[in-house]
């Protein structure tokens, strides 16, 4: 046996509910399989939906949710992985269609691991979670456009959140200027000990506004979507470029095509999912280097098990700062 969330749905309605699980529930070994000592897992924008059920995110009942985890290979019938390495998983429909992270083990294919790089702990991989992996995701589409420390300012939004908080302190930690769009302006000291430069009120981008305005934006780390993200391609500076990863403010994006034929800015659209295996490896390696382990710790929140399910509640009501890490063996 072993312990964890598992999410239902039945006539009783959807269900999140932390108990103890039986071996059988990961399946039958296969060849290819490793199954994980989960020591740290965490909470997404997307684990949240899922223990909520307040999006169609978990795709198969009865389900472990939890798109991450850290730990250690308690057996392995795949031949890069030995017992006692440690691993990360993200991504891959984890949580979604295969159980996830939010339980003591964990069973996935050898295939979607990643070795935790030297010098990262596994609660550091979990503080940065698929939501800093996804930052670093958005800035090396950024480093690959040609964007350097010098070319002017780069626009974070859904500054407090998980993504934007790692977006800010990797993009500072390598001397951009960053500037932080937040609607929560008591954590303007936070967003500064990050290394924002300044602080804009979010409200300037989220209302609907014209199809070009002032150039302003060398580069743009988008995790808000709708006019937020319109508004801040109509403002990129020429030749920049802008990565879209989330949706916190909207799914739609009302834009027009002026930012794109006017001043050939581009375009990124970021999906942490279905990353092929070098570009995730080069991302957890950046982020082993890149990321000041003491502002990662000062953006974190730290839970046991038992807490996630109301934590996923008060993170979707926007009141959760930075990232949030789950003890799972507590
Ligand atoms: P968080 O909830 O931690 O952060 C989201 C932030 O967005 C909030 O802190 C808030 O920042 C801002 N925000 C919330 N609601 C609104 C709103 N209505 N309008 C404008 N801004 C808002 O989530 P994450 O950082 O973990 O994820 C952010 C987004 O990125 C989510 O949509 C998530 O699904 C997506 N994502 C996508 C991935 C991919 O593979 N493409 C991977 C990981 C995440 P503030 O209070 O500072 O304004």
């Amino acid at each position: 046996m072993f312990h964890g969330i598992l999410v239902t749905q039945d006539d009783a309605g959807y269900r999140a509910t932390l108990q103890p699980l039986d071996d059988a529930l990961l399946g039958e070994e296969a060849d290819g399989d490793v199954t994980v000592q989960v020591a740290w897992s965490t909470l997404n924008y997307k684990d949240a939906l899922a223990l909520t059920g307040q999006a169609p995110i978990v795709r198969r009942f009865p389900l472990v949710p939890g798109i991450d985890f850290a730990g250690t290979v308690l057996r392995s019938r795949h031949p890069a992985w030995q017992v006692g390495d440690a691993v990360i998983l993200n991504g891959w429909g984890v949580g979604e269609n295969h159980h996830g992270g939010l339980a003591t083990q964990a069973r996935v294919p050898g295939d979607w691991l990643v070795a935790l790089p030297a010098g990262m702990t596994a609660r550091q991989a979990m503080a940065i979670g698929t939501a800093g992996y996804t930052a670093m995701l958005c800035l090396l589409a950024l480093e690959r456009h040609g964007l350097r420390p010098g070319d002017g300012e780069v626009l974070v939004t859904g500054a407090s959140g998980g993504v934007g908080s790692v977006a800010i302190a990797l993009l500072a930690g390598l001397g951009y200027t960053v500037v932080a769009s937040t609607g929560r302006p008591a954590e303007a000291p936070y967003l500064q000990s990050l290394g924002a430069a300044s602080i804009l009120d979010r409200h300037t981008l989220s209302a609907p506004g014209k199809p070009l305005g002032k150039e302003r934006w060398a580069a743009v780390i988008d995790s808000v979507g709708s006019h937020t993200l319109a508004n801040a391609c109509a403002t990129t500076r020429a030749n920049g470029a802008v990565t879209a990863c989330g949706l916190a403010g909207g799914m739609d994006l009302p834009a027009s095509v002026a930012p794109f034929i006017l001043r050939g800015v581009t375009l990124y659209g970021i999906n942490s999912v279905t990353v092929p295996l070098a570009l995730r490896q080069q991302a957890w390696q950046r982020l082993a280097h890149d990321l000041d382990p003491a502002r990662l710790a000062s953006m974190v929140h730290e839970v046991p098990l038992a807490d996630a399910i109301a934590t996923g509640a008060a993170l979707l009501g926007g009141t959760v700062r930075g990232r949030v890490v789950v003890d799972v063996q507590a």
